[in-house]
């Protein structure tokens, strides 16, 4: 009977054997990426994908992208595409580890396949169970204190006849496909790598393989497909911990060998001096865009997730910043447990880093595709003259003790509009300065651009001394009495007629990189204003 019910139910559905022979080794270190496509991509996927990346990277594996989009009431429009662009633009795609076939609404007869198999074996069933029926078994469940779910004396439609069942069909009677679970659950361990050795109970539950419209649920596609495509290891969020047993139940019905699991715990963030996860409707960090958007370079991302990932790796790199992330040795055992705090000061003090120790080309390069795709308008600006905008760049970097000021991209229109003539008028002057137009005016007459820094500096000295400021602080703390202020006074004199701002990088290199016709026309500017 049961074959005839296989073959009546899946008339044009291929015998397992035709998708067991697909079945890819697996032998190679394997793991996988499986997002929904339910918008976004949450900070927290992409840090599951980062682990599952990093760790075929460092055992030499490989990793690839399946797009699990069975749950069409979860589904949004363009939702492939949003998840596989963001996973494209971190790398973490390319041409080889994506294809057609890894999304798993093109996969369905594969999926009936295993079912087909699962009704021939009598461990699967037609269940004709409406909604209103389930309702009242729940409701008499936690009326008697007893366990809520389709099992045991609960599974009313397991034994039909083929004729009953053959009825029920003809009636058009909607139903879904059951695993016929083990009524007499034994107790199970199961060694996950990040948790280590978990009891559970075994599955009793008669859970649903495949849904009214005969797409699978996420335990059997998951089961079938990580084992057909040769995935070694499962590292996925710690939601699915609870669902080991039913995934232990299937790989013992299909006769498929368990794989290795490792459960990751989610990001969390403190609120109020609570801790509770990231939430995809009430931070707007969870989107990742706002990390693109503002500009943080995605590697700085990657290097704070590894921080995540193991403590240890922190100092690693510090020590070893040139070096590529995947030659620490990320272990499973030294995961956290239970949730990571996402702290964000933590991500720019790693970010200010990781930007200072780039080199001039790589961070006009990456400063530029930014711009390319979030600001326009200073794009244009920025690469008019490429060589100035890389020197503007570079100030007080390349160097024993680069600035470490920059987090993200989108910082440096604020923070360097003055060495940008048409950004640079946009902003006014303040009115009352108690700027001393005198020392200016000397400024600007001594100053020549050939001048080394020492010369420079030798001539602003004389300036202090010409109107008796102190020419250096420690000096003038001691007698503010015998001054009228000090040299940090007359650089910042200059400082604002020039840039506006009270506070900038070296003063010198930006002088030279502004050129004395444009220091010189932006004191008189100033003097003729004030
Ligand atoms: N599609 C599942 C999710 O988004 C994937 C879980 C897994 O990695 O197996 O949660």
């Amino acid at each position: 009977m049961s074959k005839k019910l296989a073959n009546y139910l899946f008339p044009d559905i291929k015998n397992r054997s035709y998708y067991d022979n697909t079945k890819k080794d697996s032998v190679k270190y394997t793991t996988r990426f499986a997002p929904s496509p339910t918008g976004y991509i949450h900070i927290g996927s992409l840090y599951t994908a980062f682990i599952n990346y990093i760790f075929a990277l460092i055992n030499k594996g490989t990793f690839y992208i399946r797009i699990e989009d069975t749950d069409q009431k979860r589904k949004i429009k363009d939702g492939n595409d949003i998840i596989l662009d963001t996973l494209q633009n971190f790398k973490l795609l390319n041409k080889k580890n994506f294809k057609k076939n890894y999304i798993q609404s093109n996969r369905t007869n594969i999926y009936k396949s295993y079912v087909k198999y699962l009704v021939e074996q009598d461990i699967a069933y037609p269940c004709f169970l409406t909604k209103d029926e389930i309702k009242k078994i729940k409701d008499k469940q936690i009326k008697n204190k007893e366990e809520i779910g389709i099992y045991g004396k609960y599974a009313k439609y397991r034994n039909l006849t083929f004729d009953e069942i053959k009825k029920n069909i003809d009636e058009n009677k909607p139903f879904v496909i059951r695993l016929k679970a083990n009524d007499k659950p034994k107790t199970i361990k199961i060694k996950d790598l990040v948790l280590g050795n978990l009891t559970f109970k075994e599955n009793n539950q008669d859970i649903i393989l495949l849904k009214e419209d005969l797409t699978p649920t996420y335990h059997l596609a998951h089961i079938i497909d990580d084992t057909l495509m040769g995935t070694t290891h499962v590292i996925r969020g710690d939601e699915w911990v609870s669902s080991l047993p039913i995934h232990f139940a299937l790989y013992e019905a299909l006769n498929f060998k368990p794989l290795n699991y490792a459960h990751i715990s989610p990001l969390t963030k403190k609120v109020d001096n609570k801790i509770r996860k990231i939430s995809k409707r009430k931070d707007i960090e969870a989107n990742i865009e706002y990390f693109l958007k503002l500009g943080y370079p995605k590697q700085a991302l990657f290097i704070y997730f590894a921080t995540l990932i193991n403590p240890d790796f922190e100092n690693w790199y510090f020590q070893n910043y040139e070096r590529p992330i995947h030659e620490f040795r990320f272990e499973f055992s030294k995961m956290p447990k239970g949730g990571t705090l996402f702290d964000i000061q933590k991500l720019n003090f790693i970010s200010k880093f990781y930007i200072s120790k780039l080199n001039k080309n790589t961070f006009f390069n990456e400063v530029s595709k930014y711009l390319k795709t979030y600001d326009k308008d200073f794009y244009n600006i920025f690469i008019n003259n490429k060589e100035y905008s890389k020197n503007v760049l570079n100030i007080e970097r390349e160097q024993k003790n680069p600035r470490k000021d920059i987090k993200c991209y989108s910082e440096i229109k604020n923070y360097y509009y003055y060495m940008y003539e048409g950004l640079f008028k946009e902003v006014s002057y303040e009115k009352n300065t108690n700027i001393n137009i005198s020392i200016l005016k000397d400024f600007i007459n001594n100053y020549n651009d050939h001048d080394d820094k020492e010369t420079w500096y030798q001539k602003i000295k004389d300036i202090c001394s010409k109107y008796n400021y102190a020419n250096n602080i420690k000096e003038y703390n001691h007698n503010p009495e015998k001054y009228v202020g000090h040299i940090g006074d007359v650089f910042e004199y200059i400082r604002y007629a020039i840039t506006k701002k009270k506070q900038t990088p070296d003063l010198y290199e930006i002088l030279k990189i502004l050129k004395k016709d444009k220091v010189k026309k932006r004191i008189m500017n100033f003097i003729n204003n004030i």
